[in-house]
């Protein structure tokens, strides 16, 4: 195991699909004040929605469909993102659902905490560990990278 510091001021990502983004936009008003001590994340139209409700700078991905799902993944990997947020749509198919499976795995991947809907994100925002520095366990892969490597 490695373990990746998580800082009291957490980085957030948010994104809805077009179902959910009222839900997605209801529950960022309820937590406005925890929000507001965090730095937000978002894709592209879901972070205009976020920022509009919240009066609160969101810095915007490319949309879901056009790469934003994988600039997500791509910035968990790296370690730059803590939190995901993630409304996605369980009663409709979607042209990136490649996109948001290989979303979702990155993020098991790399242990950060994910909510998939508003109960679990009241449950996630309102944790004490919300504020607080979290030492976040990921696994080494470092041995596993070296059994693949040429004789
Ligand atoms: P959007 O992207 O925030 O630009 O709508 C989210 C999605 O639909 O995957």
């Amino acid at each position: 195991m490695t373990q990746v510091q998580m800082a009291p001021r957490k980085r957030i990502v948010l994104v809805a699909h077009d179902a959910q983004k009222d839900t997605l936009v209801r529950w960022c008003r309820q937590h406005r004040s925890t929000l507001a001590e965090h730095e937000l994340f978002a894709t592209g139209t879901t972070a205009q929605r976020v920022s509009a409700a919240l009066e609160q700078a969101v810095h915007p991905f490319l949309s879901g469909p056009m790469g934003g799902d994988q600039q997500i993944g791509a910035q968990i990997a790296e370690g730059c993102l803590d939190i995901l947020v993630f409304f996605w749509d369980p009663m409709s198919q979607m042209p990136h659902d490649p996109d948001i499976k290989a979303l979702l795995r990155i993020a098991a991947v790399w242990n950060i905490p994910v909510a998939c809907n508003a109960a679990s994100a009241d449950f996630l925002i309102s944790s004490p560990l919300i504020a607080a520095p979290y030492q976040r366990d990921t696994l080494d892969y470092t041995a596993y990278v070296a059994s693949r490597q040429q004789p």
